[in-house]
């Protein structure tokens, strides 16, 4: 099967390019090494939320029934060389219970007594890489490790989608050695995004938060022209009241996009919906004394911390009558709770949405998060695995970890 990896610009054009999935692989004998996004969220050494692991048991089921011998790597933090608080060894683990078979962790990843465990492993058998970031060669892409791992290999399978923005040894540099497939985790990524907007169900509506507006600019150039309507919420709201001559307190301004939001305004007075009335609060914290106010009465003493409940009501109705819909970025501090009232809004009004037929997307990151701690996770048609890598693929860039996989 072809995918598209796909790039689409501000024309609304399509520059996509077909690429080699495991659908086309007949792994049977073969060893494969597959990079996978095993960047799990733990505490001391338990793994708080597998997502990315149950995710990535698509692609190494099939690749062993096919009798094939998989070879998992993977990072895990940012490690400075070796750091036992960054072992895979619980992911390791995870798997073994998930698959039903014992998952070896190999520490040496690169060296010989791994290319001997390899070497002498059977078909249908997993063995897991220990974290590649233990060696700084990894992130600088160098040749002379990627080929150390592509010695391990017949074949390349990339099903890191989390990771895949990032060209480096294992995601990348790999692939120029050995014929690359997209994983099927990729696979469903770069549909589902990809179709969202690329093809999208109208009506087209996007939701934008998170705190600055300087960090969604490319994102919002390449959606705008495509959207029927895009809502804006979070710490991105105050530069677009400032920008409309509003008072907006002490809440977050990002003053040197306040140019570039008067001009958005300017340009799609229709499509762009504001809040109406916040959540104004003296303090940034769990404890401080909180107040909904209209944007136009922000006192100047308090920041602006949620979306208030009109807007959320208008936001939900909105989102709830859309065919397609794509999240991006909390709309108010979600991570605490006087805070979490228009987020929650936003994933209950998706789930809502699901339910009348639209194609519901939850970018990557803090929105992902969002959904998953408020229980709506498995009411969205699809909720990215990757933070980075999903804001990367919608800004309508080239992820170098899919470019590199062969032509198909
Ligand atoms: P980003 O990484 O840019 O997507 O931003 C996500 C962060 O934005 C989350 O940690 C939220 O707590 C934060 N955020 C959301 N709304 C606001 C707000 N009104 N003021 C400050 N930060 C916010």
């Amino acid at each position: 099967m072809r995918i598209l990896v796909t790039n689409y610009r501000l024309a609304g054009t399509t520059v996509g390019m077909a690429k080699k999935s495991v659908l086309d692989l007949d792994a049977s004998g073969k060893r494969v090494l597959v990079r996978c996004d095993f960047n799990v969220p733990l505490e001391g050494s338990r793994i708080t939320d597998d997502r990315r692991i149950t995710e990535a048991l698509p692609t190494i089921e099939r690749l062993r029934s096919q009798g094939a011998v998989v070879i998992l790597a993977s990072h895990l933090g940012r490690p400075k060389g070796v750091d036992p608080a960054l072992s895979l060894a619980p992911v390791a683990a995870r798997l073994s219970e998930l698959l039903g078979v014992t998952v070896p962790l190999l520490v040496d990843s690169v060296g010989e007594s791994t290319k001997a465990t390899v070497l002498a492993a059977k078909p249908g058998d997993v063995l897991l890489l220990e974290n590649v970031r233990f060696h700084p060669e990894e992130e600088a892409n160098d040749p002379a490790f990627a080929k150390k791992l592509a010695e391990l290999a017949d074949v390349y399978v990339n099903d890191a989608f989390g990771t895949a923005h990032r060209a480096h040894a294992s995601t990348e540099g790999v692939a120029h050695i050995l014929p690359g497939y997209a994983g099927l985790l990729i696979l469903k990524e770069i549909e589902h995004l990809g179709q969202a907007v690329g093809n999208p169900k109208r009506p087209f509506v996007a939701i934008m938060g998170g705190s600055k507006v300087k960090d969604k600019i490319a994102l919002i150039d390449n959606l705008l022209p495509k959207v029927d309507s895009l809502l804006i919420g979070g710490g991105m709201t105050y530069t677009f009241l400032k920008a409309q001559g509003l008072e907006i307190g002490k809440s977050i301004l990002d003053s040197s996009s306040l140019d570039y939001a008067r001009k958005l305004l300017q340009e799609y007075p229709d499509k762009i919906h504001l809040a109406t009335d916040v959540v104004a609060s003296d303090a940034f914290s769990a404890d401080a004394n909180t107040k909904v106010v209209p944007v136009t009465e922000i006192p100047a003493d308090q920041e602006g911390l949620d979306i208030g409940p009109e807007t959320a009501a208008r936001f939900a109705d909105i989102i709830e009558n859309a065919g397609t819909v794509l999240w991006n970025g909390p709309v108010g501090v979600f991570e605490l709770k006087p805070f979490q009232a228009g987020t929650l809004s936003v994933a209950k009004a998706m789930a809502v949405a699901t339910g009348k037929g639209a194609i519901t997307i939850v970018g990557g990151g803090d929105s992902a998060a969002a959904v998953e701690i408020f229980g709506y996770a498995d009411q969205m048609t699809h909720v990215s695995t990757g933070g980075g890598a999903s804001l990367e693929f919608l800004e309508g860039k080239v992820l170098p970890g899919i470019a590199a996989l062969q032509d198909a």
